[in-house]
């Protein structure tokens, strides 16, 4: 039997229906600063009866709390008690794990910061890192105050979110690693494991600058290219948990080798990585060049492209705005397939500034109907440092409590 007949052929029961109605209430109470049972029964279209005894079960479980009646002053009689979710009634741990550092902060369920902790990786990798977290994790819930409703980790890879396995996180030297049963069996407690472009995504949604908005990407460029992709209010994983691989596309006529074993990849012009690759060519072709001067026979560093572009170094800018032109034309590809409002840039690539984002945008204009540009707004270092940590809060808020 396939997965499909099983779930058409499983009947809903009662329990499942008050489950669902009940999530359907919470969602509405949660998306509200307070709410009165008589416009929760006209949101949910649920019986006022029916929206009585749902909320007096989550009165029950601490989940809501009553407040005091609302202020409606052209109405005589009874004025209705509102309600309004109890931040309180549990506490969770969202984990942001980059190439540097892993952050573990408790949350209450409207998202505030209530305790944190960070630590600095040293080339930490693989089941070093692991034992890290926990005691990172472990160090967080001691701050605890309240039950802790689980955790939720934001990591950069190719993850299975369903799973909570990361199939591949080639910086930490992780493969198939099954975080999430780890982290359950170490605490007790439900563990999501989300990728960090797709958490943020989410977060900004949620808590962010792109509040309700259902159709956005964030493109994230640095020392690869990651996409997470919201589509119809939706996080888009694909089959495999790739998508939104687009650094390992060919792009003709690119035709470097890249890290990946394909030939010619977006990422062989638009990591750092890349630019390096490039950089080191120039210095042998123009040894009197500013990048060779500041170069001096050493390593280029990112810094050292940076500066080499500020002052004006011909070769440089052509390749900053070639990585942008190239950039832009990977992004016309995601932009007719999804069509999203609003695109999010970040990474540490933008340290190029506005003349690289400008590039961009220009790109993209001239190659895409202008009835879907003049729709999408195209905004640089639109995330706040804690976008991925709401997205990994909001993750597991939606599979804990269906909000
Ligand atoms: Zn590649």
């Amino acid at each position: 039997m396939t997965l499909l007949q099983n779930k058409l052929d499983r009947k809903v029961t009662p329990t499942h229906l008050k489950q669902h109605n009940e999530a359907l209430i919470l969602r509405e109470i949660y998306a509200h600063e307070s709410i009165s049972r008589v416009n929760l029964a006209k949101l949910t279209h649920l019986s006022r009866p029916s929206v009585t005894e749902l909320t007096q079960g989550l009165i029950e479980k601490g989940l809501i709390a009553e407040l005091g009646p609302e202020n409606v002053f052209d109405k005589v009689g009874k004025k209705p008690t509102l309600l309004a979710i109890n931040p309180d009634a549990y506490q969770m741990v969202g984990i942001v794990l980059n190439n540097t550092s892993i952050t573990a902060s408790l949350l209450d369920l409207r998202m505030h910061i209530v305790g944190q902790e960070r630590v600095a990786l040293n080339d930490i990798t693989s089941d070093a890192l692991v034992a890290l977290m926990i005691d990172v994790v472990e160090r967080t819930l001691r701050q605890a105050t309240r039950p802790v409703l689980g955790l939720s980790v934001g990591t950069p890879g190719i993850v299975n979110s369903d799973e909570g396995v990361i199939h591949l996180a080639a910086n930490f030297a992780w493969h198939d690693l099954p975080l999430a049963r780890i982290l359950t069996d170490r605490f007790q407690l439900p563990a999501y494991i989300g990728n960090d472009c797709n958490y943020a995504a989410i977060g900004v949604q949620r808590f962010g600058a792109a509040q309700g908005v259902d159709n956005l990407m964030v493109v994230e460029i640095g020392d690869g290219i990651g996409v997470g992709i919201l589509a119809d209010g939706r996080m888009v994983q694909g089959s495999r948990h790739a998508a939104g691989e687009l650094g390992h596309t060919p792009f003709m006529p690119l035709e470097d080798p890249c890290i990946c074993g394909q030939k010619g990849c977006l990422e062989t012009l638009v990591t750092w990585w890349g630019m390096k690759r490039h950089a080191r060519q120039f210095i042998q072709d123009y040894p009197d060049s500013i990048l060779a001067r500041l170069a001096q026979n050493h390593e280029i560093t990112s810094t050292i492209l940076c500066e080499a572009y500020a002052q004006g170094d011909p070769q440089v800018i052509a390749l900053v705005m070639r990585a942008a032109t190239y950039l832009g034309r990977a992004l016309v590809v995601a932009i007719n397939l999804l069509n999203p409002q609003y695109i999010i840039l970040t990474g540490s690539l933008l340290t190029f500034g506005d003349s690289f984002v400008d590039r961009v945008r220009t790109t993209i204009k001239q190659n895409t109907l202008p009835y879907i540009t003049s729709q999408i707004e195209i905004v640089a270092n639109g995330l706040d440092d804690r976008s991925i940590l709401f997205g990994a809060g909001a993750f597991l808020l939606e599979r804990e409590l269906g909000l």
